[in-house]
């Protein structure tokens, strides 16, 4: 089975590692485009306090994805990987009065029970979370998340896809173009030249809906930008420093080893693919910061990255709560995709076509080494490219967005 997958942020990379590991022979490739979702995203990894915790079909998959991961990191390395970034840190969800402290630790303890992932929930003083975060205003309670987590984006899809080329995969630069002969998809253009695949992987983030034209396919993917601000809190040892979410803001804080502290982060809806530090990202992101973390007035600022996050329409109506459709911040508000799906989501696509197919037909993977365009042509393909089960079926779309519990083949595979 021979699979290309276009894009290779995070779930694009974990499509082609895992692909790779079932032993397809793949091609991932990537043009670059500035603004990639991953390379930009904070990396939070803390789905179960989520607003959108009631949509079942979102948290159940939010959930299954935090559970992959420590099983994947390993995996990475015992492969020789093992700078992803990955830390269970824990989170600090700060909530004012009490009473929504109170509401907050006795929902996430009621979650729990089928989210043992969680971890420890504990009410904490302002101080107390002040100790943990320093620097923290003080008299903010919080509740703490014992479970949560946070990795590099960068590094992960970096790891991902280092892995991938050791187990044969081909890692290829340049836009690719979608190919169709008589409406159906049978491969890509790449610098000219035509690769056929069985199976074509769209994982272009916020791109895919270009990128799925040829194909009459029509998909509402639409880019939000975000920007989110790097400081340096030097020599402070942020490697253990939790996730900082404070309630109701859509703003969060969170450290990296090496004395960083990231800020998030604007939701621009409407921005198009406009790769820029705007003079009002720049005024939000660090007033919201210092709102709740004054000690981080004398941080040195070292950069401001740019990502556009995939967004899709909001969940079902029935699924959210707070204002209907068509009224601000209702259904219609569009819903970025999250990084901590990421992996999970690339490994069910492969899961979809290629792996089912490269379990039932073991082959020998090619050597890295090989060049990406020597395709041998006239692959078969199954189903027209018109036809991606999935798309427009449910409130998602089918580029990188997998549903909990799809059923196989509907994760933007173009068949
Ligand atoms: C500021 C910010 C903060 C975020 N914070 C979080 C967070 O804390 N937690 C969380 O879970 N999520 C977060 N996200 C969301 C998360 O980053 C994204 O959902 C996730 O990274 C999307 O990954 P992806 O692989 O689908 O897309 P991307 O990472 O955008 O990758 C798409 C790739 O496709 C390539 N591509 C597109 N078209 C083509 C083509 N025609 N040919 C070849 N290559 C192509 C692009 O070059 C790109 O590399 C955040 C996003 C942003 C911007």
């Amino acid at each position: 089975m021979r699979v290309i997958v276009v894009g290779s942020g995070v779930v694009g990379a974990s499509c082609a590692y895992t692909a790779s590991r079932l032993g397809a022979e793949v091609v991932l490739a990537d043009a670059a485009m500035p603004g990639q979702a991953t390379a930009a995203g904070a990396g939070i990894v803390c789905p179960w306090a989520s607003d959108l915790a009631g949509d079942r079909a979102w948290y159940g998959l939010a959930c299954a994805s935090a559970r992959h991961y420590p099983g994947l990191v390993a995996e990475l390395a015992e492969l020789g990987e093992t700078e992803v970034g990955y830390r269970q840190v824990g989170a600090l969800i700060l909530a004012e009065p009490r009473p929504q402290q109170a509401d907050m630790r006795q929902q996430l303890l009621a979650r729990r029970a089928a989210a043992p992932e969680i971890g420890e929930v504990a009410g904490l003083t302002g101080a107390e979370a002040r100790a943990l975060f320093p620097p923290l205003r003080g008299d903010r309670a919080a509740v703490s998340v014992g479970g949560a987590c946070r990795v590099d984006g960068r590094l992960l899809a970096g790891a991902l896809a280092r892995a991938a080329a050791r187990q044969g995969a081909v890692i290829a630069a340049g836009r690719a173009r979608l190919t169709c002969r008589a409406g159906r998809a049978v491969g890509v253009t790449l610098d000219g030249q035509l690769a056929e695949a069985d199976a074509v992987v769209a994982a272009t983030g916020a791109w895919t809906r270009a990128f799925l034209e040829p194909a009459g396919v029509a998909v509402a993917v639409t880019p939000q930008r975000g920007q989110i601000v790097h400081l340096s809190v030097e020599p402070a040892d942020t490697s253990r420093w939790p996730v900082v979410l404070p309630r109701g803001s859509g703003h969060y804080l969170l450290a990296f080893d090496g004395s960083r502290v990231v800020a998030g982060a604007t939701r621009e809806t409407g921005a198009g693919f406009e790769y820029r530090v705007t003079a009002g990202g720049l005024a939000q992101v660090p007033g919201q910061a210092l709102a709740v973390a004054p000690g981080l007035a004398e941080a040195r600022h070292l950069e401001t990255r740019v990502g556009f996050r995939p967004a899709g329409p909001g969940p079902p109506a029935a699924a959210r709560p707070g204002p209907r459709r068509g009224r601000p911040g209702g259904r219609d508000r569009p819903r970025p995709h999250r990084a901590d799906h990421g992996p999970l989501r690339g490994s069910r696509r492969r899961a979809g076509r290629a792996g089912r197919t490269a379990r039932r037909r073991p082959r020998a993977v090619r050597p890295a080494a090989r060049d990406a365009l020597t395709f041998r042509r006239g692959a078969s393909l199954s189903a027209t490219a018109g036809r991606v089960p999935g798309v427009n079926a449910r409130s998602t779309c089918a580029a990188s967005w997998c549903p909990a519990g799809g059923s196989p083949g509907r994760h933007g595979t173009v068949r």
